[in-house]
């Protein structure tokens, strides 16, 4: 089942009049499957923007139990462990954004892309 991207519902798949395919969740949000992806993909950079923010949060309370001294015995070494861990994932997350190139609808006369 695929999730509807404006409610907890999920989407059911109905074929309308001429083969076309309207998807809809229980409340009556309707969508086409393009507008669907579309939606899906900016839910997904969302998340994705999320789980940043989320690792930037952590680094930035490591960095205050550092600086505090707030650490229980033996924690020090694996948090310095944790911190490297989380830079590395912020720069992964931010180039997972950046590498991301969802599907675009192109104009009619536009040229295909190179290798179709
Ligand atoms: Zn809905």
């Amino acid at each position: 089942m695929i999730g509807c991207p404006l409610c907890a519902g999920a989407l059911a798949f109905r074929l309308e009049g001429h083969g076309h395919v309207q998807l809809c969740c229980t409340v009556g949000h309707t969508f086409s499957p393009s507008d669907a992806y579309k939606a899906k993909e900016e839910e997904l950079e969302r998340t994705q923007w999320s789980v940043i923010v989320l690792l930037k949060h952590l680094q930035m309370l490591a960095a205050i139990m550092r600086e505090h001294d707030d650490l229980e015995r033996g924690m020090r070494p694996s948090l310095a462990e944790r911190e490297i861990q989380i830079k590395q994932h912020i720069q992964s997350y931010e180039r997972l954004i950046h590498d991301t190139k969802p599907a675009q609808s192109r104009p009619p006369h536009a040229e295909p892309p190179a290798g179709e």
